[in-house]
């Protein structure tokens, strides 16, 4: 048996003894997690907005150590250090093919409920790796687990989402919000070769950080970022927008801060089905607006170049390191913004 986090009800998760994984296919194998991580996507999860049966185990980011890989495993043996993608891939179906492992046919994501894919999750002592060539990287050797935990998920998420923004040398940016996922937004702008970053929250303490990261400021809870985006760019509007909360309200202001011809790129994730879309505003403006699943695949090399190189550091969004045991803490501390980022330490 091995400890896990376990979603409970809406709002409850609770540490329990659950049976250990073992290698089901022999594509899998099998990682001693050293670090995992508390991401906002959980949130969803945990305010009842995706369905979770009581009982299973949650997360999807998490580094560790390989302790059994299954007989076709070719890439990785045990003592390997490893991250793994939030969701899975297979490899092989045609959208694998074509490199849209957002989009294979088999994807799943770890401890993300039945609709996507029923996978145990990784906020446990252990978890099970399907088709681990495709879904693990090794962490280069002077990268602590910590910092590349953040490539298996928000930072290439957010790397995916500039780069789906167009943003490239010379571009002005705006990033609403700042949580973790906006916050790693403004690193990848700036990697990317943006000169004016904006980032937009309601919370001042975020905004600290993205300022310390060489963001403009706005807050948007005692001023009109629209206002203030226009008065930055000589009433043209940025190049890119970059949305990082999930929901129509602000995608809706995206459209409203972006120069006629730019981009937006929305990356939250919402349980909202559909909105009504600013049809006059986009083909008036000829705005591109994007918006999917992150290609984790595609970036994270990229993204671990990054980190390894001292270009960015992820790390910065940290808050809080608990044990396992104390996971219920850090979903509370988490939903309630009071922590940035918990790191959750089996
Ligand atoms: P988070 O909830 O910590 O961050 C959201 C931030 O937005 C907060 O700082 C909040 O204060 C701010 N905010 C709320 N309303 C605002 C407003 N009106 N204007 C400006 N700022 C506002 O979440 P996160 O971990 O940073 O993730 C952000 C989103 O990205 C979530 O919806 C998450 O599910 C999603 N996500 C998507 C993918 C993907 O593959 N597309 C992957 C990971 C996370
Ligand atoms: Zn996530």
């Amino acid at each position: 048996m091995m400890k896990a986090v376990t979603f409970q009800d809406i709002g409850s998760v609770a540490v329990l003894e659950t049976p250990e994984p073992t290698l089901e296919l022999p594509s899998d194998v099998i990682v001693r997690v050293t670090r995992c991580a508390i991401c906002g996507s959980d949130l969803h999860l945990y305010h009842g907005e995706i369905p979770m049966m009581p009982g299973d185990t949650c997360g999807h980011e998490f580094t560790g150590i390989i302790e059994d890989t299954g007989s076709s495993v070719g890439k990785f043996k045990r003592g390997d250090r490893v991250v793994g993608t939030f969701h899975t891939a297979c490899g092989s179906c045609n959208a694998c093919q074509r490199g849209e492992y957002h989009l294979c046919a088999s994807a799943a994501v770890y401890g993300f409920g039945p609709i996507y894919g029923a996978l145990n999750g990784s906020q446990a002592e252990y978890a099970r790796v399907p088709f681990a060539d495709i879904n693990l990287r090794h962490i280069p050797d002077k990268l602590e687990d910590e910092a590349a935990l953040f490539a298996g998920d928000i930072l290439t998420t957010a790397y995916g989402a500039a780069r789906n923004a167009n943003i490239s040398a010379g571009s002005s940016v705006a990033i609403i919000g700042c949580g973790p996922v906006g916050i790693m937004a403004i690193q990848s702008a700036l990697a990317l070769g943006a000169t004016r970053v904006i980032a937009i929250d309601l919370l001042e303490e975020r905004l600290q950080l993205a300022s310390s990261l060489g963001a403009e400021i706005i807050n948007a809870s005692n001023s009109d970022p629209v206002g203030r985006i226009m008065a930055l760019s000589d009433g043209e509007g940025v190049d890119a927008v970059i949305e990082a909360v999930g929901g129509s309200r602000t995608i809706l202001l995206a459209f409203e801060m972006v120069r006629p011809g730019g981009h937006i790129s929305a990356v939250g994730i919402t349980a909202t089905q559909t909105f009504d879309y600013p049809l006059m505003q986009s083909t008036t403006k000829d705005i591109t607006f994007r918006v999917g699943l992150a290609n984790i695949h595609r970036d994270i090399d990229k993204t671990l170049a990054l980190i390894a190189n001292g270009k960015i550091d992820p790390t910065v969004v940290i808050s809080h390191r608990l044990a396992l045991e104390e996971a219920a803490e850090g979903y509370h501390l988490f939903d309630t913004r009071v922590a940035s980022k918990v790191i959750l330490i089996p």
